[in-house]
């Protein structure tokens, strides 16, 4: 029955991506196409009758950036899945239209595997990163080399799992690099453009508590270009706000890598807690004052 959900899903979302390509923004609903929605027996919960007639489907930077009350009132809205395996099952489903993408022909043909993340799919706290790199391409998971040790590590330190909370890129497709050119490159805002809608999917199915957007890209790709321009050192620490979901901005772990200063290290670890105390995480005496004595010395 999950799996006939899933295709029938997949098939409606492919539709609206075709009407959505083709400029189509909004889709008219009937007040009896609402009643039915609210009578099918699907595992969602069912749209209110007090809700929109329309669906909208966000993937510019403009409708993003709706007010959460005014999209909060939009059909699919109300459509998000609700339970862990709800959400198991409608990221496998996107996770199959990810495997599938080649919106960016170049990444298509140069990608050893689609990242598409990895985690709790209900988890509470969703780690943003930015693309993945060399290591990540070839395993098919994030944050899995130098830099992904040093998120591992800070996850530890806050007393999670990896395997408690969510990670993913903003974008699937490692950046391509010209042959024989070692590192990595950044994202173009074309392909952010691209590939954000998925991250977008993937954070209404988690419907995470916080989220922690590593890194400037990370704001721009779910913020837009102008939030991120003041840069991560003036934005990291400060609480933003994504579709009404608390968002710290901090270091990515791969500039801690090149500045490993107890300076840097404090400020990331400072954000962390900030996150933690605003999950309710219990904070010990050694966490809080990690770094502090050392930032003294
Ligand atoms: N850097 C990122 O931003 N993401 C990864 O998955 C790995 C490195």
């Amino acid at each position: 029955m999950e799996i006939e959900w899933s295709k029938w899903l997949r098939a409606v979302i492919l539709h609206l991506e075709f009407l959505q390509e083709a400029g189509v923004r909004y889709l008219p609903l009937s007040a009896e196409g609402i009643q039915l929605l609210e009578q099918l027996q699907h595992p969602y919960p069912s749209v209110s009758s007090n809700q929109k007639q329309s669906i909208s489907f966000f993937s510019s930077s403009k409708e993003r950036s709706l007010p959460p009350s005014s999209q909060q009132l939009w059909g699919l809205e109300a459509l998000s899945p609700q339970t862990p395996e709800e959400k198991q099952a409608a990221l496998e489903a996107l996770r199959q239209r990810v495997l599938e993408c080649r919106k960016c022909e170049h990444l298509a043909q140069s990608r050893t595997h689609v990242v598409f993340g990895a985690g709790n799919p209900a988890a509470d706290l969703m780690f943003v990163g930015e693309a993945p790199g060399g290591e990540e391409d070839r395993q098919g998971e994030p944050f899995v080399g130098a830099a992904g040790k040093l998120l591992t590590k800070v996850i530890e330190t806050m007393g999670l799992r990896r395997d408690q909370v969510y990670i993913a890129n903003v974008l699937k497709c490692r950046p391509d690099t010209p042959p024989g050119r070692p590192g990595n490159r950044r994202p173009t805002a074309d392909e952010i453009a691209r590939c954000v809608p998925y991250l977008i999917e993937q954070i209404r199915i988690i419907q995470p508590k916080v989220l922690v957007a590593l890194g400037a890209t990370a704001v721009e790709g779910l913020l837009g270009r102008q939030a991120a321009a003041p840069g991560i050192q003036r934005l990291r620490g400060k609480w933003l706000e994504f579709e009404g979901i608390p968002l710290m901005p901090t270091y990515h772990p791969a500039f801690l890598l090149y500045n490993p200063t107890i300076q840097r290290k404090r400020e990331l670890w400072e954000d962390m807690l900030k996150v933690m105390e605003r999950l309710g995480l219990p904070i010990s005496e050694k966490q809080r004052n990690y770094f502090r004595k050392a930032s003294r010395q």
